[in-house]
C-alpha cells in the first residue's frame, strides 16, 4: 500500500501519556493510518524516517501567543510600570503591515524549531498577514483580530466601533476560516474585559456563536481587571461574563490566574477552557492549576508570545512544574502535585481542546491528523533514563526536536525548516525591528 511517511522503530508517547517502544507509524493523506509494532502490511512510503534513538510525540500546541509581538523580544523584562502605556501602545500603534508579516514569519520559524505544531494567536492587527505566514509555514493556527472599543489607557487609534470590530474579524473569517487545507481556523476575541464594552462582548459572542467558532480573551490576569469588574458590575470577571450569557464550551480564558472558588466552578459548569502561561504568569500570581485539574477543567499551556518569554513550550513545562511544586506542593508536602504526564497532556491534548480540535489533534492515534514531532533522545542529557516522561519535562529542550510533521507533511527535517527561508527571515526581522524602535521611540 502507498503511504506518504513511514517512521520506523521509534519510541512513541501513547494517548495515555506513557512511552511505548519499537513502534512504526504510517502517515497518508494528512492522517495517521497505522501505529504498529509489527506492520501487518507492506507500505511503500515516499519518505522513510529512521526512528531509532527518537521519541515521536504529538506536536506541542501553544494555546496563547502573540505573533504581533515578536519584534518586542527582550524589551519588557525588568521594566517599571506602566509597560502598556510606555512600550506596548507605541509599539502596537506603529506596527505596519510589513512588520506584522515578518513578525509572523519569525514566530512560525521559532515555533517550528521548538516543536510547536499548532497555536492560538490572541489577536492583533493585519491578521491576514499572519494567516499568510501560517499558510506558508505549514503550521496549524487559530487566528483572530484584536478587539477593543473602550478603555482610558487605549489611544483612539487603537479603538473602533462595535460594528467595525465585528466587521474586521468577519472579513478575516470569510477570507481564511478553514484555509490551508483546514489548518487555519478563525475565531473571535476580546482583547480584555477592560477594553470592551458589555455591548461589544455580547456582539462578539453572538457572531462567534452564529459562525460556530471559538471566542477568547485575556482573563483574570491583573488585579486592576478584577477591581474594574467589581467596581462597575459588582461581579468578578467570570461572573460578569456569565451574567452577559457568553460563557460556554467554546470560550477560552487565557491566563485565568486570579480565580475565586465560584469562578472555578463557573469554568467547570460551562466547560470553558483555560490556558496558563507559566513564565508570563509568574510575574502576576500562581495559577490554581491543581484545583482546576481536580474539577476536570481542560488546561492548555501557552507562551504569551516572545515579549514575555521565548516560544518554547519545553521551557514553559519546566518552569510550570517547579512553580506548581514550590507554591502548591511545598506547603502541604505533596511532591506529586503536578506530575510530568499531566504537564505533557496540557501541552498537547490540552492545547487541542483549547483549539476545539481534540477529535483531530493532541494524541498519536489512528484516524487523527498527523501532527507530530521527533525528539532526539540519544543524547547525554536525555538518555538513559528511568522514566522518559519525567526527563522530557526536566531535561529536554527545543533544540532536541529533530523533525516536525504537520497535517502529514514534513516541515522540519534534521532541524532544517523546509517551508520557510530561515536566513531571509532573520535578516528582514532584524531590519524591521531596528526601524520600529526609531519609529515608535521605544
Ligand atoms: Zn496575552
Amino acid at each position: 500500500m502507498h503511504a506518504d511517511i513511514l517512521i520506523k522503530n521509534s519510541s512513541i508517547l501513547t494517548p495515555d501519556f506513557k512511552i511505548s517502544h519499537d513502534q512504526n507509524i504510517v502517515i497518508k493523506d494528512q492522517k495517521i493510518i497505522a501505529i504498529e509494532k509489527e506492520l501487518t502490511q507492506t507500505y511503500e512510503a515516499k519518505e522513510i524516517l529512521d526512528g531509532k534513538g527518537k521519541l515521536v510525540m504529538p506536536g506541542l500546541i501553544d494555546a496563547h501567543t502573540h505573533t504581533n509581538q515578536q519584534l518586542l523580544r527582550g524589551r519588557i523584562s525588568d521594566e517599571y510600570p506602566m509597560i502598556w502605556t510606555r512600550i506596548m501602545v507605541p509599539f502596537e500603534s506603529n506596527l505596519r503591515e510589513e512588520d506584522v508579516a515578518i513578525s509572523a514569519e519569525l514566530s512560525c520559524l521559532e515555533m517550528l524549531k521548538a516543536g510547536t505544531t499548532g497555536f492560538i494567536d490572541a489577536g492583533g492587527s493585519y491578521m491576514h498577514k499572519v494567516a499568510e505566514a501560517v499558510e506558508a509555514s505549514g503550521l496549524r493556527g487559530v487566528l483572530t483580530c484584536s478587539t477593543m472599543d473602550t478603555g482610558a489607557a487605549i489611544p483612539d487609534s487603537m479603538k473602533t466601533t462595535i460594528e467595525n470590530n465585528i466587521q474586521r474579524n468577519k472579513d478575516l473569517f470569510d477570507s481564511y476560516h478553514k484555509a490551508g487545507d483546514g489548518r487555519i481556523n478563525i475565531w473571535y476575541s476580546l482583547r480584555s474585559l477592560i477594553t470592551c464594552t458589555p455591548e461589544l462582548i455580547q456582539k462578539v459572542y453572538e457572531t462567534a456563536h452564529a459562525a460556530g467558532t471559538g471566542m477568547q480573551t485575556h482573563m483574570n490576569e491583573y488585579t486592576n481587571e478584577i477591581s474594574y469588574c467589581l467596581e462597575n458590575f459588582q461581579m468578578r470577571p467570570y461572573e460578569y461574563l456569565e451574567s452577559l450569557g457568553v460563557l460556554d464550551e467554546n470560550f477560552l480564558g487565557a491566563h485565568s490566574i486570579l480565580l475565586s472558588e465560584n469562578e472555578m466552578d463557573l469554568i467547570q459548569k460551562y466547560d470553558s477552557k483555560v490556558v496558563h502561561c507559566p513564565i508570563s504568569n509568574a510575574g502576576k500570581g500562581f495559577t490554581k492549576s491543581p484545583g482546576l485539574m481536580q474539577k476536570g477543567v481542560s488546561i492548555g499551556l501557552g507562551t504569551d508570545g516572545s515579549a514575555h518569554s521565548g516560544l518554547s513550550l519545553f521551557d514553559q513545562m519546566k518552569v510550570f512544574k517547579s512553580l506548581m511544586r514550590a507554591f502548591w506542593g511545598v506547603p502541604i508536602f505533596d511532591p506529586v502535585v503536578m506530575p510530568s504526564k499531566n504537564i505533557l497532556e496540557m501541552a498537547t491534548l490540552g492545547g487541542a481542546k483549547a483549539m476545539l480540535q481534540e477529535e483531530q489533534l493532541g494524541t498519536l492515534e489512528v484516524g487523527k491528523k498527523a501532527d507530530m514531532i521527533l525528539i532526539d533522545t540519544d543524547q547525554p542529557h536525555i538518555g538513559p533514563t528511568h522514566q522518559l516522561t519525567n526527563t522530557l519535562i526536566e531535561s529536554a529542550n527545543s533544540n532536541d526536536v529533530s523533525d516536525v510533521i504537520v497535517n502529514g507533511r514534513m516541515l522540519m527535517k534534521n532541524r532544517e525548516v523546509l517551508t520557510l527561508d530561515e536566513e531571509k527571515i532573520k535578516y528582514e526581522s532584524k531590519k524591521a525591528m531596528d526601524d520600529l524602535i526609531v519609529r515608535a521611540k521605544i
